[in-house]
């Protein structure tokens, strides 16, 4: 017999949408952990007084991964609900049991370790991190008429500031939307991703917030920035692009006042590869970001301990370098450069 009753608070979009010029902050309570404090997704929500789309822009999924979902939250709390049309919905860290270890996923209590973004639309019955998301998709998601994902480098790698949309030759619905939403991030990249074959996606189930959002049919952008082995000024200048980013989308979707932000004419649009390394060792990358380099050109190196090369990572096109490990120790496998094909 349950003799104590645990109090949880609950998140209903379609309650909370009826009460224009609402702002509030708080959590989507999850479950009691064992230590008796609560797993909860955090909300931060501006229903405005004019109606419009809802904006949902997410963070956190990776719990090493900071900078855009704070200008997120930042950005909720400079805006009031007079200044909206629609809705901003913000979830700042989603992955708050990864966020408080700084870790990519949640270890300490999700004994499968999954990568939430993996894992898409997650599993009403099963272990935590897939109920969660669960939780997410169906709660939140489900409402949003665009949808922005925050990502950055985390602990194992940086990344120059990029933006990823659909390729609009492939995607006539939504490719130029999400081409112009990625822009006002302002990023030197803009990252084409081609969408998934679709027969596929619907046979196996999606895997990503990308899958999800062709599935859903939904408008939606990702942004990777930075990394935490950025400091002080640069982590700043990144910090002001998301929360400009932010801000100059509101205006691009009409949710908000203002002169149409300006795009920058030097971004390069192009697909991106991940590069992995075969043998672990010591990583020295060999190219600078944004560099441009030439097929056949080394990359990076691996030594070993006793100081001999064992391994190179070499070009395979012409290209840019838009992101790089940084612990100088890389494990077989890891992702070793993120490549941008000129
Ligand atoms: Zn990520």
């Amino acid at each position: 017999m349950i003799d104590y009753e645990i109090k949880m608070e609950t998140f209903n979009f379609e309650e909370l949408k009826k009460q224009k010029g609402l702002k509030k902050h708080g959590f989507y309570d999850i479950a009691s952990q064992a230590d008796g404090s609560m797993m909860r997704i955090p909300y931060c929500i501006i229903v405005g007084e004019q109606d419009g789309p809802t904006l949902l822009i997410d963070g956190g999924i990776h719990g090493d991964e900071v900078e855009a979902a704070d200008a997120a939250a930042h950005v909720y709390k400079e805006l009031s609900p007079k200044d909206i049309k629609g809705v901003y919905l913000a979830v700042p860290h989603l992955n708050l049991e990864g966020f408080n270890s700084c870790q990519r996923m949640n270890i300490s209590t999700d004994i499968t370790h999954a990568d939430m973004n993996r894992i898409f639309p997650g599993d009403p019955n099963g272990k935590i991190s897939a109920f969660i998301l669960d939780k997410f998709v169906n709660e939140f998601v489900k409402y949003a008429d665009y949808w922005v994902t925050c990502h950055s480098g985390g602990n194992p790698l940086y990344l120059t500031p990029t933006a990823c949309y659909t390729n609009p030759e492939l995607d006539k619905d939504f490719g130029d939307l999400t081409l112009n939403m990625a822009k006002c991030f302002n990023t030197p990249i803009l990252w084409k991703n081609n969408p998934s074959n679709g027969e596929a996606v619907e046979a196996k189930g999606a895997t990503s917030a990308r899958q999800l959002a062709e599935m859903w049919h939904k408008a939606y952008i990702c942004i990777e920035m930075g990394g935490n082995c950025a400091v002080m000024e640069q982590r700043e200048e990144i910090y002001n692009m998301c929360h400009q980013g932010i801000l100059n989308l509101l205006v691009y979707l009409k949710m908000m006042d203002g002169e149409p932000p300006k795009f920058r004419e030097d971004a390069i649009e192009t697909p991106v590869d991940y590069l992995h390394i075969l043998h672990g060792g010591i990583y020295k990358p060999q190219k600078k970001f944004l560099e441009k380099v030439k097929k056949g050109e080394v990359l990076g190196i691996v030594t070993n301990i006793f100081g001999d090369t064992i391994d190179e990572l070499i070009a395979p096109y012409d290209g840019i370098v838009v992101g790089s490990a940084t612990p100088p120790v890389i494990q077989p496998r890891d992702w070793a450069c993120l490549y941008g094909k000129l």
